[in-house]
């Protein structure tokens, strides 16, 4: 089984500040707008946001999960105007992973564990937040399933971190015909590649699992910021969507992707 969708039409990639990109077009008939963004780091409120039917977020709404941060980015989503939005969390959002946070609380909000239950309760309200699991978008040309993930390759032992060989098993069990896989961290080789260093520490499992098996139309990843792009391989669409850069500035712009059912 494979994808029933094809990427048609990508737009909106390059700088706020860059008064070259082309004005997003209209969309075509029989297709879907996808609104993507990642890694807001907090800074969510200084992004304009296109208009389109789906908004996709890749992780690192926070800096460090507190209630406020994620109170103010639920109120964000719940402001957006598309109709359906799918969240993942990331690395930063510590609170969101439970056992994590109940033991490493301290090395971010020393002696005081917050709860930041009431919060991640009312995120849930305002979006589908998918942790290795799988949500079906109704749309009027034909059902597009999302499967997502707030889980990286570990660096600094931070939340939802576990090495590329022990994230195999999850990435084993992505459904095989879903249309978009999201993941925090980016795939070997697409938007993966560090900037002080210059190595791509993108997951090879999860970009062998993709490729191989699973099929999808597109990945949508954040993480490293630097490696905001679209790219593409064996027939899937790459997408890095963080938001921030590699300082933590807010100036990518959101990337807007048409998909259409294949003919
Ligand atoms: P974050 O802390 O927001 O998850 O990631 C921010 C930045 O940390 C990235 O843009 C990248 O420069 C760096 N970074 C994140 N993960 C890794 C990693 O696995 N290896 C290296 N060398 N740097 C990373
Ligand atoms: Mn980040
Ligand atoms: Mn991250």
């Amino acid at each position: 089984m494979t994808t029933n969708w094809r990427v048609i039409g990508i737009h909106n990639v390059g700088l706020w500040k860059d008064k070259t990109v082309p004005a997003i077009s209209q969309k075509p008939e029989n297709s879907v707008r996808l609104v993507l963004m990642s890694d807001t780091h907090g800074s969510h409120e200084c992004f304009d946001v296109p208009v389109g039917d789906v908004f996709l977020f890749a992780g690192d709404l926070s800096d460090t999960g507190t209630p406020a941060e994620i109170g103010s980015f639920a109120s964000w989503v719940n402001s957006l105007p598309h109709p359906v939005r799918v969240v993942i969390a990331g690395n930063h959002d510590v609170s969101m992973h439970g056992d994590y946070y109940e033991k490493n609380f301290r090395r971010y909000h020393g002696q005081r564990k917050l709860d930041a239950s009431k919060e991640i309760a009312r995120l849930r309200s305002v979006c589908t937040l998918l942790e290795n699991s799988e949500t079906t978008v109704p749309t009027p040309v034909g059902p597009l399933r999302v499967w997502g993930s707030p889980w990286s390759v570990e660096f600094c032992s931070w939340a939802f971190n576990l090495r590329s060989d022990e994230l195999l098993p999850t990435w084993g069990k992505i459904p095989e015909g879903v249309d978009i896989v999201i993941t925090h961290g980016p795939c070997r080789g697409h938007g993966a590649t560090v900037m002080d260093s210059g190595v791509d520490v993108g997951d090879p499992a999860l970009l062998s699992e993709l490729i191989a098996r699973v099929k999808p139309a597109m990945h949508v990843s954040g993480h490293i910021h630097e490696g905001y792009s679209v790219s593409s391989e064996a027939g899937i669409t790459f997408i890095n969507a963080s938001s921030v850069d590699y300082f933590y500035r807010p100036v990518n712009r959101a990337i807007v992707v048409d998909i259409a059912p294949k003919k």
